[in-house]
């Protein structure tokens, strides 16, 4: 069994998949081809925003965000304290300060009356302006982008959504990647919408922050490549991943994200109330990025673990350490940092094999293992 079944997945469209690659091979324009220009159009409506820039993969993506609105020393980012690492590791590298943010005990995403505690801290300790808050679209649901709003209103913060995993979820048939000022999506293989490598884009609704977003994508270009009027990156999408992304895009459409709710539904009912499965209230549409449970003690998570391990059954643990205390941010001194429930969730939480083409049959035999700890 495999906890993402990518070749499953390409069985299904390997005609198409092939087609695309050999015709991006033979078309041999590698680097910022047709299918690029393409797929961002497409990528662009589907989300339902003015602009889609492509780029290299979702680090970058966000990073190219916080370039675009000058984030630098002296500014504080808000970040969710229960995330993958790039959601803090780009604040940092841009020079600015991340704050990390406690979670909302249901949904895993970032807390609005946490965030709101948080900036009054730093504004009462006056060391650093408040700036961005990164809100992250955790296992594909997003977040409470109406309390978040009110919020970054009254504070006057830029709002950068983290679709990395939301890709295909919705809020009141308003698509994931559209609730930021600016939002960032990731193609990484495992993602909703993966492709056969490393891949990203930014979305926005701002033609200012965009053509920004494309002179810093390549090297800060002016009229060209070789005007260089700031200091940029070089984070373009390969043609060749466009091209699959575009095959892959109509079927995910097309049939895998009601797949995934689905399958999502099936394990919701096997599982019962054995263990606490996925929040997803009234409104929402997670494209789950992934199927993650909580336990409620360590000792039980560590049980399944093993036990699935015995079976022959993938889990994964996502994430097994809250941002503060990741040693990359040890000597970054903020004690509003401490995060009790982040740390709860880390020592609880575990991911279950999830795919549009896990079978029932699987499910249920996942399930059974589960309800029998
Ligand atoms: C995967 C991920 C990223 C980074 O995407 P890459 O394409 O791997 O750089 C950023 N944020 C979150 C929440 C992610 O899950």
């Amino acid at each position: 069994m495999e906890f993402r079944d990518l070749r499953r997945q390409y069985q299904v469209i390997k005609t198409d998949i092939d087609k695309a690659i050999n015709k991006a091979v033979n078309g041999t324009h590698f680097i910022m081809g047709e299918d690029v220009k393409q797929l961002e159009m497409e990528l662009a409506e589907y989300v339902g925003v003015k602009r889609c820039i492509s780029c290299a993969n979702g680090t970058d993506a966000l990073q190219l965000a916080l370039m675009a609105w000058n984030i630098g020393a002296g500014d504080a980012v808000f970040v969710p304290d229960f995330t993958f690492f790039s959601s803090g590791e780009v604040v940092a590298a841009v020079g600015a300060t991340p704050i990390f943010v406690n979670v909302d005990k249901d949904t895993y995403n970032i807390s609005p009356a946490d965030l709101k505690e948080k900036v009054k801290i730093v504004l009462k300790e006056g060391k650093l302006i408040p700036k961005v808050v990164i809100a992250v679209d955790l296992f594909g649901l997003p977040a409470d982008y109406v309390a978040i709003g009110k919020i970054a209103k009254e504070y006057n913060l830029f709002v950068l959504e983290d679709g990395a995993q939301g890709f295909g979820g919705s809020f009141l048939g308003k698509r994931a990647c559209s609730f930021g000022d600016i939002s960032t999506t990731s193609f990484f293989p495992a993602k909703p919408l993966g492709c056969y490598g490393d891949g990203g884009a930014i979305f926005t609704d701002n033609e200012e922050w965009a053509e920004m977003m494309c002179s810093y994508r390549v090297h800060g270009k002016g009229k060209d490549k070789y005007d260089n009027v700031r200091i940029g990156m070089n984070s373009r999408l390969d043609t060749l991943q466009a091209a699959i992304l575009r095959v892959k895009l109509k079927q995910f459409i097309e049939y895998e994200l009601s797949s995934v709710q689905e399958r999502a539904e099936w394990y919701n009912q096997a599982l019962g109330n054995n263990v606490k499965t996925p929040t997803v209230s009234a409104g929402y549409v997670s494209s789950y990025a992934q199927y993650t449970i909580c336990f409620s003690k360590k000792e039980q998570r560590e049980k399944a673990v093993e036990v699935c391990k015995e079976a022959g059954i993938p889990t994964a643990i996502y994430y097994s350490k809250p941002m503060h205390l990741q040693g990359a941010f040890a000597n970054m001194e903020c004690d509003v940092q401490k995060n009790l429930y982040t740390q709860e969730l880390c020592d609880c939480v575990l991911a279950l094999p999830f795919h549009p083409y896990l079978t029932m049959d699987e499910i249920k035999k996942i399930s059974s293992v589960i309800n029998n700890i």
